[in-house]
């Protein structure tokens, strides 16, 4: 499900309807809480990797494209991400949504444009300096 950040969150009621009004869903009824000592660049890699491993590889976009958002995820990572990466990222995750049989696709795509869109600066930080932003992240 697409990440929300704290202060949207603070204002929600848990159910259904108003996570759904902030731009998320509750799916299941689970929810993962981070703090500000997470780093969100080695969240998405991790969940990333779950996708790509989960994907059944029936469907061409998920099967190629759980791969290559995990691929891209790891460069960042590891400090060989490219600037372009970022726009890249949303681009597959755009190729996948909407594109499969079932709804792993949608679940693998859905994180990453989230991810981007609240928390773009740890990316960017993570392409610019080869490192995390977040300093007591180990
Ligand atoms: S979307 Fe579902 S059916 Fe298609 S490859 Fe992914 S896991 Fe398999």
């Amino acid at each position: 499900m697409p990440v929300l950040p704290a202060n949207i969150m603070m204002e929600c009621t848990m159910d259904y309807d108003s996570i759904a009004k902030a731009g998320s869903m509750l799916g299941s009824g689970a929810v993962i809480v981070m703090d500000e000592t997470r780093c969100m660049v080695k969240s998405l890699l991790r969940l990333s990797y779950f996708y790509m491993h989960e994907s059944c590889g029936q469907c061409t976009p998920c099967r190629e494209g759980t791969g290559w958002l995990w691929r891209m995820m790891d460069r960042i990572e590891h400090g060989k991400g490219r600037p372009e990466d970022i726009d890249l990222l949303n681009s597959v995750a755009d190729n996948i949504q909407g594109r499969t049989i079932c709804a792993l696709g949608d679940a693998a795509a859905m994180p990453v444009r989230a991810f981007i869109k609240h928390y773009r600066e740890e990316f960017v930080h993570h392409i610019e300096h080869k490192t995390c932003m977040v300093p007591s992240y180990i």
